[in-house]
């Protein structure tokens, strides 16, 4: 979920390598005059994502106006192999593709909202990828880097 994200970078697990380059981004900002050029990279990075906490309604609309779905792990799991485990829900031609590389399994509409209702613990988050809003996440705070952004004063 993070940068310019496209539908080809989560099939192919460039996704993974993003998240974790935006992490060590992020652990620059601390840093005099250098943070502040990363800091500002990072936001505008963001820009294009339009990432931003979802209600379960809001999550219901996306998944109802969907021709298919797909529920897996969230895509930053592999980085943190020891939190919490949470899916996300993958809409239309990023659902396809995750299926289709065994990333995600096909599930009905009713699935998939079945699926985000399974961690009601843990915040919803919506992302833009090519453009689109096709990605349903249940995040997780301690690791997600959208929170973490957000925690830094970053990002909205
Ligand atoms: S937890 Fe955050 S970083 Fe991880 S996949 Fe979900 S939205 Fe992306």
């Amino acid at each position: 979920m993070l940068m310019m994200a496209t539908v080809e970078d989560y099939w192919t697990g460039r996704i993974v390598r993003l998240i974790r380059l935006a992490h060590l981004a992020l652990h620059m900002e601390g840093i005099p005059i250098l943070g502040s050029v990363v800091g500002k990279k990072i936001e505008q990075r963001m820009e294009p994502l339009d990432i931003h906490p979802a209600t379960m309604d809001d999550a219901r609309s996306i998944i109802e106006q969907s021709r298919y779905c797909a529920a897996g792990s969230r895509v930053c799991l592999p980085l943190f192999p020891g939190s919490v485990v949470t899916e996300s829900v993958f809409i239309d031609e990023l659902a396809e593709q995750m299926a289709a590389v065994k990333k995600a399994r096909p599930v009905t509409k009713d699935q998939a909202v079945a699926t985000l209702l399974q961690y009601p613990h843990n915040p919803l988050v919506i992302s833009k990828v090519s453009g689109r809003y096709l990605e349903i996440c249940r995040s997780e705070p301690e690791t997600c880097i959208y929170w973490k952004i957000r925690k830094t004063g970053l990002n909205r």
